[in-house]
């Protein structure tokens, strides 16, 4: 088997999902694992400059050929592992799978897409795998089945070079999914997202959570697809600049000095 796979995650090392994910990824190429040694969700693609990365090599994982966790960040674990750690460069980099969705804007703070997304800028095909629950994983066999079917259909096709994948599964059982959706991005918002507490001290702490508002109802959108119970497949691209915009802006009466 030719393909080479890095897989990663920003739950951590121990996570259930990445064993998995790395375990049925192993039927179908070589997988070698650099995660993060503790999780890092929602560090999205911050990555560590002012001290140093510690890697240890992890046994007896299986389905891994090779695994190291790092006390870095998820996108420090994909350009170490390039970079440093694997003995060849990976056809493929996969992220997850994460222990809840990555939906909508959150995709933005998400540390698994942002794995992918480094895989992305060293011009690697990459895939964010995400199950939308935070307890069952009922939908965990569904999310490894895909990815492996993914990685062979993106050896034999490729992707767009400024493009990855991000794949949600409901957290339901494979007869309660209708099927496969390819989406858009949507937009998430939470209300009553700052919970303000009182610590034991009484001095006052801040815990940023709250309720998800999917401000659009267009079922082709990722936050509606999986509400009604669809997977969904978005194609996430990362040219930034909005290209229509730069004649007027150009036109504007602007001044440096
Ligand atoms: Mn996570």
């Amino acid at each position: 088997m030719g393909l080479e796979i890095l897989v990663t995650n920003d739950d951590g090392i121990r996570a259930r999902g990445l064993r998995a994910l790395t375990a049925t990824l192993s039927q179908v190429g070589t997988v070698r694992v650099v995660a993060p040694d503790r999780e890092r969700s929602g560090t999205a693609h911050a990555i560590t400059v002012h001290h140093p990365l510690r890697v240890d090599e992890v046994r007896g994982m299986e389905g891994a050929t090779t695994a190291y966790q790092v006390d870095g960040t998820p996108a420090d674990c994909v350009k170490l592992g390039v970079e440093a750690l694997l003995p060849v460069r990976p056809d493929l980099v996969v992220s997850g799978v994460n222990r809840g969705p990555n939906l909508g804007t959150d995709v933005l703070y998400s540390g698994t897409v942002s794995a992918a997304v480094e895989g992305l800028i060293m011009g690697i095909p990459s895939v964010a795998v995400s199950v939308a629950g935070y307890d069952n994983w009922t939908g965990l066999d569904a999310a490894t089945v895909l990815a492996r079917h993914l990685a062979l259909l993106i050896a034999e096709k490729g992707l767009p070079e400024d493009t990855l994948l991000n794949v949600n599964i409901p957290d339901c059982r494979p007869e309660e999914i209708r099927g496969i959706k390819i989406t858009r991005v949507g937009i998430r918002r939470y209300r009553d997202f700052i919970d303000k507490r009182v610590d034991p001290w009484g001095r006052t702490y801040y815990w940023l959570a709250g309720e998800a508002i999917d401000l659009d109802n267009d079922p082709d959108l990722d936050t509606i697809a999986l509400r009604d119970r669809w997977i969904s497949i978005t194609p996430v691209q990362f040219q930034l600049t909005h290209v229509d915009f730069m004649g007027e802006l150009s036109r504007w009466p602007l001044v440096w000095k």
